[in-house]
């Protein structure tokens, strides 16, 4: 069988070998089919693109594996490995991008041999516009120093992410310091021999402290050292970052980063980016203001002074509005999920909704809390003679790893990675969660973020079975990529849902007033929201559109203080004092001036979910529902990167998409 899942080593010491090879076969694979198209191409248009997209399949496969273990294998030896294959990967890309040779086969290919088929056609466009966004038909001094740029790009991005990644701060305080926190957590952070508590910046320590502590100064000392990660060493590294992404942008025509980034996304144009943040700043006003009205009025009840709710505090007493005005009590809310719980419960929503069934599987993986599940369509018992089911192929649809929990020397945040993309009878898709959950009981918000990244992991396996690796999983612009993950998401909001696995350790189910309360809750803060995303976007579009004041001769604005005045534009809390919140903003690195896409998708999120449930029932798993899942999963999940997102989800709303449901639930 051709697609049969990969093996990973199954003794720890195998794995440096094991990883230099599969980096160093699959680099190997990918030269010796372009070192073929480039000396004797087919004949054939369509066999050219294909011998094209698999050689883009095996360098893909050396990047997936480099940039997966590179952040979460537990041997240090192993991660630099991985960072240096995930290097030799990018240096091929680049090197390709800007082969002459390699770019007259394809400028070179007769479209009418491609014109009966969809796909081919696609991929042929598609193919010759990366050629002339990556310069290759620029002379051969700027082609060197675009190839020296990007590779230098890449290191400063890894770096980044590096520091950020390791620059771990932690402040210490006596146990007293920490009342208001729960049980659980106390239990996990026992004093020191100096009769003090560790707490250190990574979001299990910080996010429950944040929101619980009673004693604002632990509040405000572990604000400050989150918000001071990664400063001062990133500041200099994101400098030279815009810089060299403007100086690459400006060589291939575009007259600035933001521009030539836009150019493959939904948006179009640079330009529309502070467009739509203005956009979505002006329908957040009302809302912004209602909620920090009722955040203050709080406030001044144990701060009868304040003018304002500082940064610090907004985590505290948000939860205290939540708690108080609407009866949420997140430590109660806690007590109905238990981790493990959670993860069958996720399983069994998403495989009723997309028609799936996960097959735990013992097999070897980088750490033992590792859990592995085989995918299939669940209407075929993984049985091929049963034929394949709406969109998708019988068998194994894929294989999802499932790494949950933090240690040390682990990717910090919450994000899938590939393994292996999937093509039809080649490759099966193989993707990995990482996340940073505690082992015992869950934030709500976790769950929710749970819910987000799994719609991800779905997205990678369901479109792993088309012709293309081109297309293949995720492969859709980018500021759609969210909207999935966004809109599975409310699956984590309602009651009927969440009853299937929110019980508590006396088996009794959330109550269904406990959720709607929770979503009122949730609702409470959505304006500052929306306002704190759009100085997150407005720093990630500027800090890079600045770079043209460069060019008239002009300085580019010193980080902090455009921060700071971005801040007091868009944001809705006042900046912390003394504070460099942008030199750990890992999202710089990988989406660069495209920081509003998760807004973007968000306003695709809300539009598509309406068609689930019109109105507004709330039984997320009625067979209507389901009915439109299978829909949806068929029409916008399976489809990949193999039609342009406006369209795919224009065939599933039989419509274009809309800002108006966003609008109107943001007013709401
Ligand atoms: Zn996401």
């Amino acid at each position: 069988m051709t697609n049969a899942p990969l093996t990973l080593p199954s003794l720890t010491d195998a794995w440096t070998t094991w990883t230099c090879e599969r980096a160093t076969s699959e680099l190997a694979r990918a030269e010796a089919l372009v070192e073929g198209l480039r000396t004797a191409p087919p004949t054939d248009a369509v066999a050219v693109l294909r011998q094209w997209d698999r050689a883009c399949g095996h360098l893909g496969n050396a990047a997936a594996i480099g940039s997966l273990l590179g952040n979460v294998h537990p041997s240090e030896e192993v991660r630099r490995l991985a960072d240096s294959a995930e290097q030799d990967a990018h240096r091929v890309a680049t090197r390709w991008s800007l082969d002459r040779a390699l770019y007259d086969v394809f400028a070179g290919l007769d479209e009418e041999q491609v014109a009966g088929d969809p796909a081919a056609s696609r991929l042929l466009e598609k193919v010759r516009a990366d050629f002339r966004r990556s310069g290759v038909d620029q002379d051969d001094a700027s082609r060197e120093r675009i190839s020296a740029v990007r590779e230098r790009i890449t290191e400063l991005d890894q770096e980044f992410s590096r520091v950020i990644r390791d620059d771990v701060r932690t402040i210490r305080v006596a146990p007293e310091q920490l009342a208001g926190l729960p049980q659980d957590w106390l239990a996990e952070h026992p004093a020191d021999e100096d009769g003090l508590v560790t707490v250190t910046t990574d979001y299990p320590d910080a996010v429950p402290v944040r929101m619980f502590a009673h004693d604002r100064d632990v509040r405000r000392d572990i604000a400050i050292a989150s918000n001071e990660r990664g400063w001062p060493q990133t500041e200099p590294l994101l400098t030279e970052l815009f810089a060299l992404r403007h100086e690459l942008a400006t060589l291939v025509g575009y007259c600035d980063w933001p521009s030539y980034d836009a150019d493959v996304k939904m948006v179009g144009k640079g330009s529309n980016i502070p467009e739509f943040i203005d956009k979505i700043a002006e329908a957040a006003e009302v809302p912004m203001r209602r909620d920090l009205d009722q955040l203050l009025a709080r406030y001044r009840r144990d701060f009868p002074d304040a003018e304002a709710v500082p940064g610090y505090d907004y985590n505290y007493y948000a939860e205290l509005v939540r708690s108080e005005a609407y009866d949420v009590d997140s430590q109660r809310v806690r007590s109905y999920f238990d981790f493990a719980r959670v993860r069958e419960g996720l399983l069994e929503v998403t495989g009723r909704l997309f028609g799936l069934r996960y097959d735990r599987v013992d097999v070897p993986t980088w750490h033992e809390d590792v859990s592995v599940y085989d995918v299939f369509a669940a209407d075929t018992a993984g049985d091929p003679a049963d034929g394949g089911t709406g969109g998708l192929p019988a068998g194994r649809l894929g294989r999802i790893y499932l790494d949950l929990h933090p240690r040390s020397g682990k990717y910090k945040h919450a994000a899938q990675f590939t393994l292996t993309d999937g093509v039809a009878g080649e490759q099966l898709p193989e993707g990995v969660l990482v996340c940073n959950f505690s082992r015992g009981l869950m934030e709500h918000d976790h769950v929710v973020t749970l819910f987000h990244e799994f719609g991800h992991l779905l997205h990678h396996v369901l479109a792993g079975h088309g012709d293309w690796y081109r297309f293949a999983g995720v492969a859709t612009e980018w500021d759609f990529v969210e909207a999935p993950s966004q809109m599975l998401e409310e699956w984590a909001w309602h009651a009927d849902v969440l009853r299937l696995f929110a019980v508590d350790a006396s088996g009794e189910p959330i109550p269904a007033e406990l959720v709607a309360a929770m979503r009122a809750a949730d609702d409470y803060g959505k304006g500052i929201y929306a306002r704190t995303q759009m100085f997150y976007a407005a720093m990630s579009y500027w800090f890079h559109a600045d770079r043209v004041l460069v060019d008239r001769g002009e300085a580019a604005p010193d980080l902090t203080e455009r921060m700071i005045e971005l801040q007091g534009r868009y944001g809705a809390l006042p900046y912390l004092e003394g504070t460099h919140m942008f030199a750990s903003f890992g999202h710089l690195g990988g989406y660069s001036s495209g920081y509003y896409t998760y807004m973007w998708s968000l306003v695709i999120a809300k539009d598509m979910f309406a068609a689930f449930d019109p109105d507004g029932a709330g039984d997320l798993l009625a067979p209507s529902v389901l009915e439109v899942a299978r829909r949806y999963r068929d029409a916008v999940l399976v489809p990949g990167g193999s039609a342009d997102a406006a369209d795919l989800v224009a065939n599933f709303l039989g419509r274009p998409f809309s800002f108006d449901t966003y609008a109107a639930w943001l007013a709401r």
